[in-house]
């Protein structure tokens, strides 16, 4: 029997999420997650996504990544695609950080293992759970493959004149101070998903991704490789996002010191749990915000504005980092479900070529689609992401080598 399955494991800080898939034709086979690890009510929701399959939900005290894993594992077993089936042919891993050092979706050892752990000092909030997700699973199958995918892969093409900071040379290279970027799964596959919509090849095409989630992050993608993104050394640079400030004077933060006495740690917290849109108007959901602004909310209109001002800008800068743009591509849960965010954000870029026929913008639907007018100079896309999906697919091709 050959085997054709692989499992992708995102772990979070206090969550596991996880697909089941068949490479022998893309399909999917179970998906869930596990959140609140820890806590005294855990909750594990599982779904058997065969036809006739149902989900399953039950809560108690997880109380750790290895117990979260051992309850995956025996979800999965009791619809009969536990990790020992001969059909599973890895496991693979989002890894959030990389640094320079993997360009590529790499299998696990020991060594690669110390090299990410190297890392979690620029990514303190996520290295350390993938770390334990790859170890638990190791434990469980140490004879498969255990592939980790980074999520700043794809953006290790940026020349060094956009991953570099305009800072002294030698305190950036003895901190590994540089742009790295994040959500390069997404990024990739949405890049390539956007060519294929267009019929052309991605190497054909310039793409313009907006990753717009709880975080969020641009790309300007050409000919299939990444030559900016909008994310740095940590998730917090760039777009506005649901808790995070994206771009500030950095000088804001020695004012927070020296002039309202906040410590390293609180401004941490500000800038990255309170600031953004739930900092500006009290909510993240921007299905919440939208609702608001058509009450006259005032807070929100103002967030509203800034998150869209703030998109404006990158599209237009990456416009020009791009030369010619054949698509701007919206994805994630904002950029998948917001058509009051999409207008907003192509509104008054015609002279960029950007137009957004309302009709098919108001659309709702889960598959990649075009909305911008027939004949328009740069094509208008929802592209919906699907990491899970791309992350089994780099996995499955490099085990397959
Ligand atoms: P993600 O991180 O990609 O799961 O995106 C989560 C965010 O997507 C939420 O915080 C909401 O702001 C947004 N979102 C989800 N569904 C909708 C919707 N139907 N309309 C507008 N925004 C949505």
């Amino acid at each position: 029997m050959t085997a054709t399955r692989v499992l992708v494991l995102n772990s979070g800080s206090s969550s596991v999420k996880y697909q089941l898939l068949d490479m022998a034709d893309g399909s999917k086979l179970a998906m869930g997650l596990v959140e609140r690890i820890g806590e005294a009510a855990s909750r594990c929701v599982h779904t058997l996504l065969t036809p006739g399959g149902s989900t399953r939900e039950q809560s108690g005290h997880i109380a750790d990544h290895s117990a979260a894993l051992k309850a995956v594992a025996a979800e999965l077993d009791a619809d009969g695609l536990g990790l020992d089936s001969p059909e599973l042919a890895a496991i693979g891993h989002r890894v959030v950080h990389g640094g320079l050092r993997f360009t590529a979706p790499t299998v696990v050892d020991d060594t690669v293992l110390q090299e990410i752990e190297r890392l979690v000092p620029v990514a303190p909030l996520h290295n350390p759970a993938n770390i334990i997700g790859i170890r638990t699973a190791r434990e469980l199958r140490p004879d498969l493959p255990q592939v980790a995918v980074f999520d700043t892969a794809f953006h290790t093409t940026m020349p060094e004149y956009a991953a570099r900071y305009a800072i002294d040379v030698a305190t950036a290279d003895a901190h590994r101070i540089r742009r790295y970027g994040f959500h390069g799964t997404s990024h990739a596959y949405v890049s390539r998903r956007t060519a294929a919509l267009l019929g052309r090849t991605p190497e054909e095409v310039n793409v313009i991704v907006l990753h717009l989630g709880n975080g969020a992050s641009a790309s300007a993608v050409a000919g299939g490789v990444c030559v900016d993104t909008s994310m740095g050394l940590t998730p917090l640079e760039g777009l506005v996002m649901g808790t995070r400030s994206g771009d500030i004077d950095p000088a804001v933060i020695f004012h927070l010191t020296r002039v309202a006495g906040m410590s390293i740690d609180e401004i941490d917290a500000l800038l990255n749990k309170n600031s953004g849109l739930v900092g500006l108007c009290g909510d993240n959901d921007m299905r919440e915000i939208v609702r608001r602004t058509e009450e006259g909310d005032e807070r929100a209109e103002l967030a509203f504005d800034i998150y869209v001002q703030r998109l404006k800008k990158y599209i237009g800068a990456y416009t020009a980092v791009l030369g010619r743009v054949d698509a701007v591509a919206f994805t994630a849960g904002v950029g998948e479900n917001s058509a009051p965010v999409r207008a907003a954000a192509a509104a008054g870029l015609e002279g960029l070529g950007l137009t957004v026929d309302a009709g098919l913008n108001a659309v709702r639907s889960d598959k990649a689609r075009l909305i911008s007018p027939e004949g328009s100079r740069v094509a208008v896309a929802v592209v919906p992401t699907d990491e899970e999906r791309e992350i089994a697919q780099q996995v499955y091709a490099l085990v397959n080598d």
